[in-house]
């Protein structure tokens, strides 16, 4: 998962992060990497979410699943805390409710999802926002959308294809959202929404990492080697090609492990993935999206800095209103004599009747 590869910037910025928060302190201006999915509808931007968060917790199927934007900021804590190996997710709309049990984070979901969008396909650009809390975890914030789809069903309205594509473009066109543009193996590239509508709000293609989901299922004596060396359309950040559960999986309940130990079999077992393996798999895409967030933070380490620095030089200016600093017991223990003599004259000043603000008669 994401987690387990650890560079050398992220562990940095997540300790930021702790110490900004135990101090109080708003993280606002502290910019948490964010990672959009886009792509057509049932194209596997959920199963992607969910292997790399390495949890089972997303509705995911063959129908509309995801009806509203689901904002999920990970949360990293320390595994030497008092809640070492817990993992938990908390909703904004149900403040101070922790779940502990991943599969009612999924009911939550979908009770919310119809609490706003109803029962009947609809969708609604109210975002859910839901934080999880693990030691698992880098602290980054990944959004999943609903696909982009042409023919309304349900309670859906007749411009739905225009709402959903709206519904992306705000969340994408922030500079600060990596875009993973996930398209099926078993349909052309050219024809991927997913890498149409990330080129709309990244021209230049600086943000987007392209994802291929479904190598398993692709037509008999096809493979998608040509996609992912980028040779059907080029993209400079390149691609990873993945294998995610089936419905059949989802059906029985296959778990997340299995899944992935499944993945790694099959491009071991394939005699054309074999040779482009730095192109494959959950765990390729989980290095990739850390060497890109970690970049990421380095170009806005400036910034960072000088944020930082204006706070220190705040704290600096207040502190020096609360008077001298005293660190040693031996100064502290005579800044307290300094005081209680201070207030001792002050007192016999007081009782002899000198004292003019402190008179008593
Ligand atoms: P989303 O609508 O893009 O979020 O797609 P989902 O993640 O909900 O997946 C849609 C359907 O495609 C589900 O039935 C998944 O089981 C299936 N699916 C997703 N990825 C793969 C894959 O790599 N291989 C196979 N065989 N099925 C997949
Ligand atoms: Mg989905």
């Amino acid at each position: 998962t994401v987690a387990t590869i650890g560079l050398s910037l992220i562990p940095v910025i997540n300790k930021l992060h702790d110490i900004l928060a135990s101090s109080g302190t708003e993280l606002s201006d502290i910019s948490v990497p964010q990672v959009a999915v886009v792509g057509s509808q049932s194209s596997g931007k959920s199963s992607v979410l969910e292997a790399l968060v390495g949890r089972d917790f997303l509705p995911r199927g063959c129908d509309i699943c995801t009806r509203r934007p689901l904002v999920l900021m990970l949360e990293n804590h320390s595994p030497n805390s008092d809640d070492d190996r817990i993992e938990w997710g908390e909703f904004r709309h149900l403040p101070g409710r922790r779940f502990y049990d991943f599969s009612q984070i999924r009911r939550e979901i979908q009770a919310e999802t119809e609490r706003e969008a109803g029962c009947n396909k609809g969708v609604s650009e109210k975002q859910i926002r839901l934080k999880i809390s693990s030691p698992n975890v880098l602290n980054m914030t990944l959004i999943d959308l609903p696909g982009i789809t042409k023919v309304p069903v349900g309670d859906q309205p007749s411009d739905i294809e225009a709402r959903i594509r709206r519904m992306i473009m705000a969340h994408i066109n922030n500079e600060n959202c990596i875009i993973l543009a996930v398209s099926p193996a078993n349909s052309d590239l050219a024809t991927s929404d997913a890498l149409q509508i990330a080129k709309l709000a990244d021209p230049t293609g600086s943000r987007t990492v392209g994802v291929i989901t479904k190598l398993d299922i692709m037509d008999r004596g096809t493979n998608a080697c040509n996609f992912l060396l980028g040779k059907v359309v080029p993209l400079k950040l390149g691609y990873v090609g993945v294998v995610n559960r089936c419905q059949e999986d989802i059906n029985k309940n296959r778990s997340i492990q299995e899944a992935l130990a499944y993945e790694e079999q099959f491009f071991h077992d394939h005699p054309v993935y074999n040779s482009v393996s730095n192109h494959c798999g959950i765990p390729q895409l989980a290095k990739k999206l850390n060497q890109i967030l970690e970049q990421h933070i380095r170009k806005d380490l400036p910034r960072l800095k000088a944020v930082l620095n204006s706070r220190m030089h705040a704290a600096m200016k207040e502190l020096q209103t609360y008077g001298d600093v005293v660190e040693s017991k031996a100064e502290q223990g005579a800044a307290l004599l300094h005081i209680l003599r201070r207030y001792c004259d002050d007192f016999s000043a007081m009782v002899d009747g000198k004292s003019p603000d402190m008179s008593t008669k």
